[in-house]
């Protein structure tokens, strides 16, 4: 492969309703280098590899490849000249296969071919770089970990020379973090160009050849990775907020014993789901969550627990077994009823699950809570009330009430979700992954307020890949493994019995 060079130029962006994203932001980016971009929840990265990749207009600056200059604001122009972006919400058309979707792009790179030969090249990439993928399935029933693969196979079909991975590992178990290392490794040994966005400073420094960190909208260190340590970084990422980091990480989380109230707030008895491809993925689970505790889910994913999850927040139909929610029968309830018998529910999925974009944060405050209440919607007053409560209580960085939600950052609509569902005072919160996507200083605040929420008397259920973060908030942790608990544990854990439990 010829060398690729692609150069960001005095890159700025200020959005409708005035917050500056990018502020003179010029990098360059080489094939054969991984290149990590760090920087705290809405430091500015998504939108710089956007403008990159063409999706977002710049006010000022230019994007240079190969000495050539790119027009702004032309994603096609972008992807012809080898530029791809995997986004952090993978943009695909859940109803089509993976093959049709590697189709559609091929199309927009201007090579386009017949689904035959999508399908064996799709087959190809994937034996090729062990991106295991079946191209006839359809993408509504892929996890988000293999979506993300689908991106990957989509840049790697349109032979891309500059992939630039937003936040890549979010969704992804620590072994198969591993395995998108070596992959990028491998795509630098190829000629191509990465950039991998990351909040893991573990990770970065395992990826990378250089380290890019931003901080308020401005590009505030490029580093060769022998350059870089851990604390060197944290200095860049967080600047002068750096004290209030270490102040926090200091104080364990787990200080005050679990309530031990009266009653369940969630109790699961003899469950069997239907699995998300066919098969069985839950076989016959019972267990409980008290009031005022904090109970842990680990396990490797795609061993039952996502269906677990959608059954008990009510979108999959249970094959038997019972769910209670504060000891009302909720197993053939609609989600409404569940939500009005003291659910909580904290999402992977943010966008479509988490929010409805294209709509705004007071609309999308006041889902479910008018309900609970009983609240007209129409009261915009009180909605808009609640909404700044929200945004004040988890420090979310938003233009104004009237934005579009999905215009918020990743890490900001996270915060913006758990706000929210938390502010509802639920008896029973149930989390899928709450901390992903979320900087150091925004996770650490969440993991406070669930086991907060726990200690004000709710039940907490987590589910979480992370098993540091479970160990940390927990109270009993339950290792499900092929559709059953495999596990109970108490503390003070032993994270190497539990990790070995996780595979069993
Ligand atoms: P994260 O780690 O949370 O994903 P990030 O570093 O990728 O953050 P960006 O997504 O680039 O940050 O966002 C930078 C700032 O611009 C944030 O305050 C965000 O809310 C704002 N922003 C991003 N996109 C839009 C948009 N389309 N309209 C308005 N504001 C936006």
């Amino acid at each position: 492969m010829t060398r690729f060079i692609v150069e960001a130029r005095g890159i700025w962006k200020t959005y409708p309703g005035g917050i500056t994203a990018n502020r003179d932001v010029s990098v360059v980016f080489r094939s054969g280098e991984v290149a990590a971009l760090l920087g705290e929840n809405g430091a500015g990265k998504t939108t710089l590899v956007s403008i990159i990749a063409g999706l977002v207009k710049p006010d000022k600056g230019y994007v240079v490849v190969n000495g050539r200059r790119l027009p702004p604001g032309k994603p096609r122009d972008a992807l012809r000249a080898g530029i791809v972006l995997v986004p952090q919400h993978p943009r695909l058309v859940d109803t089509y296969t993976v093959a049709e979707n590697i189709g559609l792009a091929l199309y927009a790179a201007g090579k386009p071919r017949g689904m035959k030969e999508v399908y064996s090249l799709v087959e190809e990439i994937a034996r090729n770089y062990g991106l295991d993928i079946d191209p006839g399935t359809e993408i509504y029933r892929l996890s988000m970990g293999e979506k993300q693969r689908v991106e990957i196979i989509k840049a790697l079909a349109v032979d891309a020379k500059l992939i630039m991975l937003d936040e890549p590992s979010t969704h992804l178990t620590p072994h198969e973090v591993k395995s998108l290392i070596a992959l990028t490794r491998r795509l630098a040994e190829e000629g191509r160009a990465v950039v991998y966005i990351t909040h893991r400073i573990h990770e970065a420094l395992n990826a990378s050849d250089r380290i890019i960190v931003m901080r308020n909208g401005r590009v505030v260190a490029s580093l060769p990775r022998d350059k870089a340590s851990e604390d060197k970084l944290l200095e860049y990422i967080f600047g002068e907020r750096l004290r209030e980091v270490e102040s926090t990480s200091t104080v364990p989380i787990q200080a005050t014993r679990a309530v031990n109230g009266q009653g369940k707030a969630l109790s699961v008895e003899d469950l069997w789901v239907k699995g998300l491809r066919g098969g069985i993925a839950v076989r016959g689970v019972s267990f409980s969550v008290g009031y005022g505790e904090v109970v842990g889910i680990a396990g490797v994913a795609g061993n039952g627990q996502r269906e677990l999850f959608e059954a008990i927040i009510g979108i999959r139909r249970p094959l038997r077994g019972r769910i209670l929610i504060t000891g009302i029968d909720v197993t053939w309830a609609s989600p409404r009823r569940r939500l009005l018998a003291g659910l909580g529910i904290v999402p992977e999925e943010r966008i479509g699950w988490g929010i409805v974009p294209r709509k705004s944060l007071v609309f999308n405050a006041i889902l479910g809570k008018a309900v609970v209440d009983g609240k007209l919607l129409l009261d915009w007053g009180y909605a808009r009330k609640y909404t700044e409560e929200i945004i004040k209580y988890m420090q979310v960085d938003a233009a104004s009430l009237d934005a579009d939600t999905d215009t918020l950052s990743g890490g900001n609509m996270q915060r913006f979700i758990i706000g929210r569902e938390l502010l509802k005072n639920p008896r029973i919160l149930v989390a899928m992954n709450p901390t992903s996507g979320l900087d150091l200083v925004a996770a650490r605040r969440v993991r406070r307020e669930l086991v907060g929420l726990a200690r004000r008397g709710a039940g907490v259920l987590v589910f979480s890949e992370d098993l540091d973060e479970l160990v940390e908030i927990s109270d009993r942790i339950l290792v499900m493994s092929r559709g059953v608990f495999r596990g109970e544990y108490s503390r003070p854990f032993n994270a190497a019995t539990i990790a070995k439990a996780m595979t069993s």
